[in-house]
């Protein structure tokens, strides 16, 4: 039988929505969990009221950059497509 880890440490990582450009819903991430920078998850958008691509953001730099980026509209069409996929109104 595998070894069941001792609570592992975890750290919290936030998610910013591509959408509003605001801080959403925390997740806990074990420590040394990494996945490439930028990492994009589909969560829910308590602003947004949909759920639609958020950025992961891991330190200061990345929230940086994220904050610049989105204020020079470079997550706008990424934003708008992932919504389009969860939007309830279907045409035709
Ligand atoms: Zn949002």
């Amino acid at each position: 039988m595998a070894k069941r880890t001792k609570s592992p440490s975890c750290e919290e990582h936030k998610f910013y929505c591509l959408l509003c450009g605001r801080e959403g819903i925390p997740l806990l991430r074990k420590t040394g969990f990494q996945h490439g920078a930028l990492h994009r998850k589909k969560l829910y958008c308590p602003y947004c009221k949909v759920e639609v691509n958020h950025i992961e953001i891991k330190n200061r730099d990345e929230e940086e950059q994220f904050k610049e980026d989105f204020q020079n509209g470079v997550y706008k069409d990424e934003a708008e497509e992932s919504r389009a996929f969860v939007g309830n109104s279907r045409r035709g």
